[in-house]
């Protein structure tokens, strides 16, 4: 009998199977069966549709067989068969749904990794064999027939006997090369790994025949001599956790699969399994892990949730699923309205994607309110792992999401002495203040000592404490919460000096005006201007920013690699309260080249307080020494 060629564009994808250098070529296995899965749905809907075709449960699974002399393994199925026709047009041509995925002939790369991700069906047995053979019977049809291929030359199809309905595939494994090992996918223990890996959740039992030992019997029940012995086994669970009912299920059981699979030793903080009907439907069992994982803020860590399309494994970490800011949310999603085939298809699939998406972020904050609202112990723990990539949330696409994020987020309070949200500092704002006030700083510690805070401090208002970096940047994106705007401690102009501070302030300015404008010009550009403040109370200096640029955004713009340097227009504010004025006035009439060093030495200790570095470490050391000497 003559061979048939293969269609050209079946060809052209035998072809990059043949000589794929593509890494998981385990996918193979995945695939086979779950052809077979579809082909078994496919019998099972004639026995629920048919009353009367009885089927038994029994007459449903898939078969695994290794031959290690043969070097062939042998994938069997009870499904619904094909018949001649359907051979020919089924495994000589391939679904135009897989052929979209290939559109780019020359870049190989890119196809190899749509492979990857996706699967391609049938033609993926080529990548580990290099003859396939699949016989089947139709069921409803009495004859058999065989269709063997090895490789791009073509195939036949021949007439068979077949003595039950169902599809059988026997791959001849390639011979093994110095970098691949074939015949690793005729090991029991391979096989079983690949199964659990990619297929565990198919409905069907897969079964093989594995090797187990046993006392042999007659032997010293206290010293046994053991021999094998062949028993079938169902190596898929079948029925994956997230299908079954929350009630079902105990806390421990969730904690345990988490563990296993997601390869972590702590139980998770949060576990939610979530489902959705209707217009898409889908089972969704997520994970908040008690901590970050050890590469969580590298560029290695890669987010996602693994995809399944109907119990069937179709992306380990489907990024998509996620915003980055909840990018350290472990687990998966199964969807029966994605099927392998639907996958191919780039577009549909994202459509598809993009809704379960905006679903689960919304169940994800939910659950994160709930957890703030129920229980703040475990949301402060969860916020010390992971308020971070949520801040960052707030920033990021310039604050697209940050009203959506910010109820969730939490910041030291000066009264409270603890973490409160920004709901329960405007429920607390006198009736009198205006802003929301924040102070930036390295700590708790350090922003508690700041001279700045003093007056917001006596005021009696609260003031929130931003220890990371990134806090500034987020609430500047977010403007106003609640129709207050934030003001921080070091603005230059805090919004709440009364009349008469105002009034003190210009005496002392019109006053000291000569002193200021030396000191200033002692400072040269290091500072806008010296004015006389009265927002420190025990402190002689501080320094304050006009505008939108805060001294610590200078600070965190400035630590980033990149040669742009920014500068906050800066002033040096003296306590006209304080001794250090008098001290000031004196050394203005008596001795300016002693002045000289006091401003320098006050401008720096203004650096010092702010946690900024003194300019030049050297001259301050020795200007302070000599002034106390
Ligand atoms: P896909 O499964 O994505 O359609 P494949 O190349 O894997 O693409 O398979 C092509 C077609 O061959 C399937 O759609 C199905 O009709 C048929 N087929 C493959 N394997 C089997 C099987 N074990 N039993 C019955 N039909 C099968």
């Amino acid at each position: 009998m003559a061979k048939k060629a293969f269609k050209s564009e079946s060809k052209r994808l035998l072809d990059l199977m043949i000589h794929s250098i593509y890494t998981h070529k385990e996918i193979f296995l995945r695939e086979l069966i779950s052809n077979a899965s579809d082909a078994l749905d496919k019998r099972y809907y004639l026995s629920l549709s048919d009353e009367n075709i009885r089927f038994n449960q029994d007459d449903f699974y898939i078969h695994i067989a290794a031959d290690k002399d043969a070097r062939t393994l042998t994938i069997t199925d009870t499904g619904i068969g094909m018949t001649r026709e359907e051979l020919e047009d089924n495994l000589g041509t391939i679904a135009k749904s897989g052929s979209l995925a290939f559109k780019s002939e020359n870049d190989l790369t890119d196809d190899v990794d749509i492979i990857g991700q996706f699967g391609v069906g049938f033609y993926s047995a080529f990548m580990v064999a290099d003859k396939v053979e699949v016989t089947s019977r139709r069921f409803g049809s009495e004859e058999g027939y065989r269709w063997v291929s090895e490789g791009a030359d073509g195939y036949e199809i021949m007439p068979c006997d077949k003595d039950t309905v169902g599809t059988q595939i026997v791959l001849t494994l390639k011979p093994n090369t110095e970098d691949e090992q074939y015949d690793e996918f005729l090991d029991e223990y391979r096989i079983r790994g690949l199964v659990k890996r990619y297929s565990d959740y198919i409905k069907y039992p897969i079964r093989m025949m594995v090797t187990k030992s046993r006392p042999k019997e007659g032997t010293d029940s206290e010293k046994p001599e053991y021999e094998s012995y062949q028993e079938e086994e169902t190596l898929n669970s079948m029925v994956p956790i997230w299908r079954k009912n929350k009630s079902e299920l105990t806390q421990e059981e969730y904690n345990n699969f988490y563990k296993e699979k997601f390869f972590d030793f702590e139980d998770p903080l949060k576990v939610i399994h979530t489902s959705a009907d209707g217009m898409l439907s889908y089972k969704a069992l997520l994970f908040i892990p008690a901590r970050p994982p050890f590469d969580y803020y590298t560029k290695e860590f890669q987010k996602g949730l693994q995809l399944y399309a109907n119990g069937v494994l179709i992306m380990d970490k489907c990024a998509d699923l996620l915003p980055d800011y909840f990018g350290f949310v472990r687990g998966l999603v199964d969807s029966a309205d994605l099927s392998l085939n639907i996958s191919r298809e780039m577009l549909q699939h994202d459509r598809q994607l993009k809704s379960i998406a905006a679903h689960l972020k919304k169940k994800i904050k939910s659950e994160l309110a709930h957890m703030l609202e129920n229980d703040r112990e475990t949301y402060e723990k969860f916020f010390a792992s992971f308020g971070r990539p949520l801040k960052f949330g707030m920033y990021d696409n310039y604050g697209a999401d940050k009203e959506f994020l910010v109820d969730l987020m939490l910041y030291h309070s000066s009264t409270e002495q603890k973490l409160v949200t920004l709901q329960e500092y405007v429920s607390r704002m006198k009736e009198d203040q205006k802003y929301i006030y924040y102070a930036c700083g390295d700590s708790v510690a350090q922003i508690d000592k700041l001279p700045q805070t003093e007056l917001v401090k006596d005021k009696g208002y609260e003031i929130l404490y931003f220890t990371e970096d990134v806090d500034e940047f987020a609430i500047k994106v977010l403007m106003k919460y609640e129709e207050h705007e934030f003001k921080s401690v070091s603005a230059s102009d805090l919004g709440l000096a009364d009349d008469q501070d105002k009034e003190t302030e210009q005496k002392a300015q019109e006053e000291h005006k000569d002193l200021f404008a030396f000191m200033k010009e002692t400072l040269g550009d290091k500072v806008t201007d010296v004015r006389p403040t009265t927002r420190l109370k025990s402190h002689p200096v501080c320094i304050s920013s006009v505008g939108e640029l805060s001294v610590e955004m200078e600070k965190v713009l400035n630590a980033m690699p990149n040669d742009q340097k920014v500068k906050a227009e800066r002033l040096l504010e003296i306590n006209v309260s304080h001794p250090i004025m008098a001290t000031l006035d004196r050394l203005f009439a008596q001795d300016k080249e002693r002045l000289k060093k006091y401003t320098g030495v006050l401008y720096n200790c203004a650096l010092l307080m702010e946690g900024l570095p003194v300019e030049d470490p050297a001259a301050f050391s020795s200007d302070t020494c000599e002034l106390i000497s």
